[in-house]
């Protein structure tokens, strides 16, 4: 029997990887043009890590968790996600007292989730993240970066802003004891896993995307109603912010975010177009987990987006990507010219920095040979015979459009290739 993938783990195809690519290529740019150095964390850390920081009473850590024992016993876990890789990585290495520090990520994180459209076992985020930095404009930053993205990748209209805030600790404790207060007169109405929840993290019952919940947890008392002064002013100051830089927001009570870390704001980017898994990006606030793992006070907030989210939804907003095929396809005839015909590629190469070239090096006749460079998308073919091969010189053959076939020597050659690579 034939091994195949494990369910909800997926295979990036040749025919699919310049979505990712162009994707991927677009957001190293963007980080860098607001000042974001990359963070790289093993996938694999302690179980520990996870369950200290993601909190004990949530999904992630209750059920989603890829956490084994390794070949001594100890309990190791694929990252479920990144913000606490990389504090544990900034913490270890020193760099919370280095002052403020901008980072970001990109790669896979494992939950064993049930496997849907959007939802996947392995998936992809990028996550932005900044350590050291208290008050409402870093945050109004975080958002203005990614509403950046959506208007380079054309789909700002189709995608919005929505912020809440969890206030402060204190804040948070109080409201939970009233939250506890309602939810408890109220027990018979609340489903299986809101009962579960009472106990644990009554916060996540607000959550709740069962259709018989809505109309109790409506009714419920709103954190926005408990709010000390601190957290107020944080939140006024975070609605200035992104009024006064010009990005539209609307404020969504009931977003409380899955993790238990977050504190003070929390926002997510949502869109119509994903049905109910519409959420591409999340992020938020949370100042208390670095000296949860450890470390010295530190304020920190960030954003997680799930990319394959985020490439169904400009497959379906704005199509397909275009891969992006060879500049030329070099047809060698005959066995001296197979040969010779990686060391010409190599000079063309040497001499046109950007050019796509791709080498026919499993011999064949003429028409074998033509029949592959026209399937490689390859805008001309480069042919060597005998007679190339005796001074030197390239027949160029246009594959698209018009055009004769003519032979010139190298430097002519070059030059040609040159105007090629330049159309791109
Ligand atoms: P959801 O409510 O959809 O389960 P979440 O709150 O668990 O999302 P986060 O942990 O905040 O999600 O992760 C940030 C983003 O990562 C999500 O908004 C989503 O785009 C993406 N994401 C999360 N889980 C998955 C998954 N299993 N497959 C694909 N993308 C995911
Ligand atoms: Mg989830």
């Amino acid at each position: 029997m034939n091994i195949k993938s494990l369910r909800g783990m997926h295979d990036l195809l040749p025919a699919d990887s310049s979505a990712w690519q162009q994707l991927e290529g677009r957001l190293r740019e963007l980080m860098q043009a607001y000042g974001y150095s990359e963070m790289r964390t093993p996938l694999l850390e302690r179980t520990d890590l996870f369950c200290r920081s993601i909190g004990d009473a949530t999904d992630i850590v209750e059920k989603e968790m890829y956490a084994f024992p390794d070949r001594h016993g100890e309990s190791i876990a694929l990252r479920p996600e990144n913000t606490a890789s990389c504090v544990r990585a900034a913490l270890q290495h020193g760099l919370m007292r280095q002052g403020a520090q901008r980072i970001w990520y990109m790669g896979p994180m494992f939950r064993y989730e049930r496997p849907q459209k959007g939802r996947y076992r392995q998936f992809h985020q990028v996550g932005a993240e900044v350590y050291g930095v208290a008050g409402a404009i870093v945050e109004v930053e975080l958002m203005l970066l990614t509403a950046r993205l959506w208007r380079a990748l054309g789909i700002s209209d189709s995608i919005r802003l929505e912020i809440n805030t969890l206030g402060t600790d204190a804040d948070r404790t109080a409201y939970r004891e009233k939250l506890i207060q309602y939810f408890s007169d109220n027990s018979e109405q609340l489903d299986e896993d809101s009962q579960r929840r009472l106990g644990s993290n009554p916060l996540r019952i607000l959550d709740s995307k069962n259709p018989e919940m809505q109309a109790l947890i409506e009714a419920a008392p709103k954190l926005r109603d408990n709010l000390g002064d601190e957290a107020t002013q944080h939140f006024e100051q975070l609605q200035e912010g992104l009024s006064a830089a010009g990005v539209e927001f609307s404020i969504n009570p009931r977003l409380v975010r899955g993790l238990d870390y977050y504190s003070h704001t929390v926002f997510e980017w949502v869109t119509d177009h994903l049905g109910s898994q519409g959420t591409v990006c999340a992020g938020g606030r949370y100042d208390g987990l670095v000296t949860q793992l450890g470390g010295p006070e530190t304020p920190a907030v960030g954003w997680a987006m799930g990319i394959e989210r985020l490439l169904v939804l400009l497959e379906e907003l704005v199509g397909a990507a275009e891969s992006v095929p060879a500049h030329a396809y070099l047809v060698a005839m005959g066995d001296a010219a197979q040969t010779a015909a990686l060391g010409m590629s190599e000079r063309l190469r040497d001499a046109v920095p950007n050019l796509r070239l791709t080498n026919n090096v499993s011999g064949g006749n003429a028409k074998a040979q033509f029949k592959k460079a026209d399937r490689s998308g390859a805008a001309v073919a480069l042919v060597v015979g005998e007679h190339e091969l005796s001074d030197g010189s390239f027949s160029i053959k246009p594959l698209r459009g018009d055009g004769e076939q003519q032979t010139l020597d190298f430097a002519q050659t070059v030059n040609y290739l040159t105007v090629l690579t330049e159309k791109d």
